[in-house]
């Protein structure tokens, strides 16, 4: 069946499923078991298909246990557990979740914003890994779930747009699993697989690619709370991972912290690297394929596709470092503005079509006509087609991608706006050479400021990654000649000064 409660059925009974170090393990029969009794309390609780169950739960275990016990009963919605109080505002009401989860502990800037419109439960792992749900609610232990079917909107997340409100987008059972399906067919992946989980389970990087492909394939994910440079490599050697996925700024920090000629001990287990959601520059992974002795294989992803879009593939067939490789059971395109698809070796608009690609952004007309064009969703990156392989060459799309993390210029923009001595704020990407870009922004007063004074502003009303690491106090914002504010131009005028 083609349901994530399906996908569990590929692992052996016995065989571990899910790891946590120094931690419990459970086997394929206890995950199912936990999830199962997860989404009945959910459903105890009152919670129906439609509903959204909001998760707001540290990388681990509990993370992906609720993940897939929600999106039995009903659509998870996990939240980034670094956001503000008002940040989560935002989040429930425009998902309009009911329920959240959190952990036993912490989680304080989410509950102040549950307050009491909502139900609060929290979770806790008992014992060698029983998930315990407690809540102020009654419980109904008559009221059972019925099973998701393909079409349910398994998981809804949150895209930075190009205005300030991000959009919501919703996954099926079926667009999540064939995702899968098309992941364990890029690399390969068996029973035999052991996954190590470093990124946020939060955005499907984390969940789809590093967790549910590895269940999907009937192996193991090890899942630490939190990616440590330092822990990385005994943990892999303990666990005898053979594969992890993670962004170009880990892969970099990695690297960083290895001695001259020296491989790590737990790399004769991988079978190969994978590096996604930012571009992984060549010679990093030339270095990388070096130090490790494996294939190191980068991937396009998007929140929109399900994750996967395209993959360098594994050997004998040919990787090209600073491509995304070919399609992954996903038909890659390019097109120009006009709609129409582009000839090899042309630069346009990357679009993609495939059945792990969402049906619509929710409640959002507007983004649909304008993403969606004779079946294709236009991805906002610019590339080029070369022998079936992508290379992604810019963003037509306004976002800033730090090590990954999509924030939306807008959002930043109108946070500096909302300061009553900033006249004008353009934000914008700025080059950063562990994380790709950082957040930069140019500001120009209309009262007296400091830049640490909007920078202490910033920080009060967004989470740390979005908030800007420099901002430029000038006389004026360039424009064009027909007086557009256009990004890369104050960049290009601001970007680089300190
Ligand atoms: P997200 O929805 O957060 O996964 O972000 C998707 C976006 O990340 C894509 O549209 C690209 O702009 C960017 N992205 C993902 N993978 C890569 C890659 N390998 N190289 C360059 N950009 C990437």
């Amino acid at each position: 069946m083609n349901t994530l409660t399906g996908i569990l059925e590929h692992g052996a009974p016995d065989r571990p499923a899910l790891i946590v170090p120094d931690g419990p393990t459970w086997t394929y029969t206890a995950l199912k078991r936990e999830v199962a009794r997860i989404a009945d309390t959910l459903a105890g609780l009152g919670v129906e298909r439609k509903d959204r169950v909001a998760l707001v739960l540290p990388n681990g275990a509990e993370a992906i246990l609720c993940f897939l016990g929600a999106a039995a009963v009903a659509t998870a919605a996990p939240l980034n557990p670094a956001y503000t109080e008002d940040e989560f505002r935002f989040y429930l009401e425009d998902t309009g979740a009911h329920v959240m989860l959190v952990p036993a502990g912490g989680a304080e800037a989410a509950r102040a914003a549950l307050g009491d419109r909502g139900v609060l439960v929290e979770v806790s792992v008992v014992g060698d890994g029983e998930v315990r749900l407690t809540s102020t609610s009654m419980v109904d232990p008559k009221r059972r779930s019925s099973a998701a079917t393909p079409e349910d909107v398994a998981l809804i997340l949150h895209t930075s747009g190009t205005t300030s409100r991000p959009k919501r987008v919703p996954l099926t059972h079926a667009n999540l699993c064939r995702s899968l399906d098309n992941i364990v067919e890029t690399y390969a992946l068996t029973a035999e697989d052991v996954s190590l989980c470093v990124m946020p389970l939060f955005h499907v990087h984390g969940l789809v690619a590093s967790t549910l492909s590895t269940f999907n394939s009937g192996g193991a994910v090890v899942a630490p709370p939190r990616f440590n440079p330092l822990r990385f490599w005994p943990v892999v050697e303990r666990y005898g991972a053979t594969w992890y996925s993670a962004v170009p700024t880990m892969h970099q920090l990695l690297l960083s912290r290895l001695r001259e000629d020296e491989r790590p001990a737990g790399a004769e287990n991988l079978r190969f690297v994978r590096s996604c959601s930012s571009a992984l520059p060549p010679e990093v992974m030339l270095q990388l394929e070096q130090r490790l002795g494996v294939p190191v294989l980068e991937a396009y992803g998007m929140t929109e596709a399900s994750h996967q879009m395209s993959s360098n593939p594994l050997p004998p067939s040919e990787r090209r470092p600073g491509t995304v490789g070919c399609g992954t059971g996903v038909e890659v395109g390019i097109m120009d503005e006009a709609g129409t698809l582009l000839a090899p070796r042309e630069v346009g608009e990357v679009v993609i079509r495939g059945e792990n690609v969402t049906h619509g952004y929710e409640n959002n007309p507007e983004a649909n006509a304008s993403s969606f064009t004779h079946g294709w969703f236009r991805t906002g990156d610019q590339g080029r087609l070369d022998d079936g392989y992508l290379t992604i060459l810019g963003r037509l799309k306004e976002l800033i991608n730090r090590g990954g993390e999509k924030i939306s210029p807008r959002e930043i923009d109108e946070t500096l706006l909302s300061h009553p001595a900033v006249a004008e704020a353009v934000s914008f990407g700025s080059p950063h050479p562990m994380w790709g870009e950082e957040v930069a922004a140019a500001v120009v007063l209309a009262g007296e400021a400091t830049s640490a004074e909007l920078q202490r502003f910033c920080k009060e009303r967004l989470a740390d990654f979005k908030c800007p690491s420099k901002i430029h106090i000038v006389e004026s914002i360039p424009r064009t000649a027909t007086g557009k504010v256009q990004r890369r131009h104050v960049a290009a005028a601001f970007g680089e000064r300190r």
